[in-house]
């Protein structure tokens, strides 16, 4: 079998499994896999915080035009030991990958064994299904950027603890304002409580678009859960179309 049969043999399988039946065939949707989402749109529903000026206390080494780098944040992490994390057996610092001019970023709760090891985020379990969802939305890993509220593994994958989240999260928000996605992906009832300083349960966040920082919010169920809880695809499959939407500069209610 051709690579190209492959590819869409297992997109079908993926979307069989998300519950889809049947697929679309026009044309602007097989364009669309090979551009980058475009604009936009225009839904609100509350305010994320901003920072002052748009920039973080801390941000440093602009490049033209008033943006930092993200090397320049990396640098300025360091070897963290902000926090205890660095004390609890962490192997590396998991700062994010991908695209850096990334119209769509993914935000997960903190690194696990595999990222710990390998430095990346997103490359366990969880990962390989979080990558079927990016491409079941006709994007590529490359194409997003992946980052964690925490960027070190807490011991026995556990809650990050507020004193973390405090020291960490601010080096999140200069990645986004450095990265400027027009639509973010808070995966998970701890991203998505912790970007949206929110004490509602992902069920009740999800389902909605929140003003953040410039971009479109999207809380979704987070794909170790969705491994879980495989009946739950469906309104994952739900929050996705409706990113799909916003970076076709559609207004999504
Ligand atoms: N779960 C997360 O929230 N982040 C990762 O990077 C991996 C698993």
């Amino acid at each position: 079998m051709s690579d190209y049969r492959e590819q869409i043999a297992e997109h079908l399988k993926f979307f069989g499994e998300l519950g889809v039946a049947g697929y679309r065939k026009d044309a602007d949707w097989a364009a669309r896999r090979e551009q980058s989402p475009v604009v936009s749109g225009q839904s609100s529903v509350i305010s994320g915080q901003s920072s002052v000026e748009g920039r973080e206390p801390g941000a440093q080494s602009l490049e033209p035009g008033g943006i930092e780098s993200l090397s320049a944040i990396r640098e300025d992490i360091g070897e963290c030991v902000r926090c205890k994390l660095c004390t609890l057996g962490r192997k590396q610092i998991v700062f994010g990958v991908g695209n850096p001019n990334a119209d769509l970023m993914f935000v997960g709760e903190a690194p696990g064994r595999d990222e710990d090891v390998q430095g990346i985020p997103f490359v366990g379990r969880a990962g390989q299904k979080l990558t079927q969802i990016i491409e079941a939305i006709g994007l590529k890993r490359e194409d997003v950027y992946i980052a964690n509220v925490i960027k070190c593994r807490p011991p026995e994958n556990r809650n990050p603890e507020p004193d973390e989240v405090e020291q960490c999260e601010p080096f999140l928000f200069r990645q986004v304002d450095t990265i400027k996605p027009k639509v973010i992906v808070a995966l998970g009832t701890f991203a998505a409580k912790s970007l949206l300083k929110s004490t509602d349960s992902i069920s009740r966040l999800r389902g909605r678009v929140f003003d953040y920082r410039g971009a479109k919010l999207v809380p979704t169920f987070h794909p170790a859960f969705l491994l879980r809880n495989p009946s739950c695809r469906r309104e994952v499959w739900e929050d996705m179309k409706r990113v799909r939407a916003l970076l076709n500069g559609e207004d999504v209610a």
